[in-house]
């Protein structure tokens, strides 16, 4: 662990990276850090970072490890709270494969997927078994790694827990209002609400997002940098459930199966395997949230809503039509054979076909029916739960306008930005969490490598 010194005060991230124990292929376990930092000049003035959540975690204990001291400014009285609600309380820490493909920007694909992979997946596994002491286990069926615990609570404390060894100084309970760049021999200040203003030689914005308000975040860092002037594109609810006005399926509330959604778009289509659930007001589970964003959109844009369809078993259309002209038996039967049966009643009902009709007696216009409803079910969705229930929010600060090595602004030299403030969200499945935990590893680095030396 390297301590501070003036020597090391130039010291950059590249360079900080081969010396700590912290940064994975090393192994071994984080000691603390001896002595406070003397601050004199500007050059030792601390780097702020601003959010304890999962970026702002992994950006602290990597400035501090790089030999910086580092200050963590945090609206909460606790940091982490997305943390502590994630994976149902489980907390989903990353996924067992990584596709860059499946991550939404408006942005450049191709700098969300150098952010990404700025810090390979095996990489940050080792980071929370060595590093944080966290054994993750695979969940076989959705290959999601959980900790071993099963408790999120574990994560968020074992990151607090590693930031303090590291030496980061926590102050929570404290609002950052706004940010002064640096000016003639000012350095950036971070203003709190109270009035108090924090000198910083670098400034990591780890703010997050507007989804579930109630955890911290409620968009005062994305006003913030918009008024430094950077490019914000339009935000939105994403990974959130969607709901039925009137809630015309409220009768199946607790069902859930394994669907595919398909929601056709200009050029091409975007589909999605995974769990389906049926709530009281409308539909959730992960196939669900993962298309959301398109709705979303499509009802903020104020045009036609966006179809969605579902194909609610493993049969495409082909396949339906071979089972109801040769199979024997009632409609029913068959139907309940490959679906809940409460779902089959309904489908069978709003094609209006009788239950026991006899498959050999099923009129062509019935069964052509009867195969579109099972494959092309255009979903009644009519609008959204919003930010309240979102897991994540779409949009953020333009990736163009960061270095994709640093994180650092690209107008405002010493300002670095990490996690869902960018404009990038994943699918469910520990997309969200990688995202954070690498871009925030990388903005720190790039902090601790800013304004070293006076
Ligand atoms: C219910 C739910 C379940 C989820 N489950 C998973 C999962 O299992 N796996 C996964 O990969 N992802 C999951 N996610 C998404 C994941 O939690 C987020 O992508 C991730 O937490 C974003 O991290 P962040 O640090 O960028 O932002 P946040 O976690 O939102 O952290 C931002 C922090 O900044 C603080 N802050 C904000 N404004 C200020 C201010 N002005 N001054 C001071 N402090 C401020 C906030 O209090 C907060 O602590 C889930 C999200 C939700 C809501």
């Amino acid at each position: 662990m390297s301590g501070w010194d003036d020597g090391a005060a130039d010291c950059v991230a590249g360079w900080a990276a081969v010396l700590s124990p912290l940064f994975g292929a090393w192994g071994g376990a984080v000691s603390g850090k001896g002595g406070e930092v003397p601050v004199r000049g500007r050059s030792e003035l601390p780097v702020v970072v601003v959010g304890a959540g999962a970026a702002g975690l992994m950006a602290a204990i990597f400035a501090a490890d790089a030999g910086r001291r580092v200050v963590l400014l945090e609206r909460t009285r606790d940091g982490g709270r997305k943390i502590l609600i994630s994976g149902g309380g489980r907390c989903n820490v990353l996924p067992s494969r990584l596709d860059p493909a499946r991550y939404v920007t408006s942005s450049s694909p191709n700098t969300l997927r150098k952010l990404l992979l700025s810090w390979p997946l095996a990489e940050q596994r080792r980071f929370f078994e060595t590093s944080v002491g966290l054994r993750l286990v695979l969940e076989e069926e959705t290959g999601k790694l959980f900790p071993s615990s099963n408790r999120a609570r574990d994560v968020r404390d074992g990151l607090v827990a590693l930031a303090r060894r590291t030496g980061v100084e926590f102050r929570f309970g404290e609002s950052m209002v706004g940010l002064v760049h640096p000016a003639g021999d000012l350095p950036w200040q971070v203003l709190l609400e109270g009035g108090e203003q924090v000198r910083a030689a670098a400034v990591v914005l780890a703010t997050g997002g507007l989804s579930v308000p109630k955890t911290g975040s409620d968009g005062t860092g994305l006003r913030v940098v918009g008024r430094l002037g950077h490019t914000v594109h339009e935000t939105y609810p994403a990974l959130t459930p969607l709901v039925a006005e009137p809630p015309v399926h409220a009768g199946l509330a607790g069902v859930s199966l394994t669907v595919t959604l398909e929601a056709p778009l200009r050029k091409g289509r975007f589909t999605t395997t995974g769990g389906f659930l049926f709530t009281h007001r409308g539909y959730s589970g992960p196939s669900v949230l993962n298309i959301s964003h398109l709705a979303v959109r499509s009802r903020l844009a104020g045009g036609p809503r966006q179809p969605i369809l579902v194909r609610w078993t493993e049969f495409d259309a082909a396949a339906w039509d071979g089972i109801l002209r040769e199979a024997r038996g009632t409609v029913g039967a068959q139907l309940r054979r490959r679906l809940p049966s409460r779902l089959a009643e309904r489908l069978l009902a709003e094609a209006g076909v009788e239950a026991g009709r006899g498959l050999a007696q099923l009129r062509r216009e019935e069964r052509r029916r009867l195969v579109e409803f099972l494959t092309r079910y255009p979903l009644p969705w009519t609008g959204d739960e919003g930010y309240k229930k979102a897991e994540v929010t779409g949009g953020g600060v333009a990736l163009s306008e960061i270095d994709p090595r640093t994180l650092e602004s690209r107008i405002h030299p010493g300002l670095f930005l990490c996690g869902e403030i960018l404009d990038a969200f994943g699918p469910i499945g520990g997309y969200n969490f990688a995202w954070a935990w690498a871009t925030g590893r990388a903005a720190g680095l790039g902090a601790a490598g800013h304004g070293g030396a006076a």
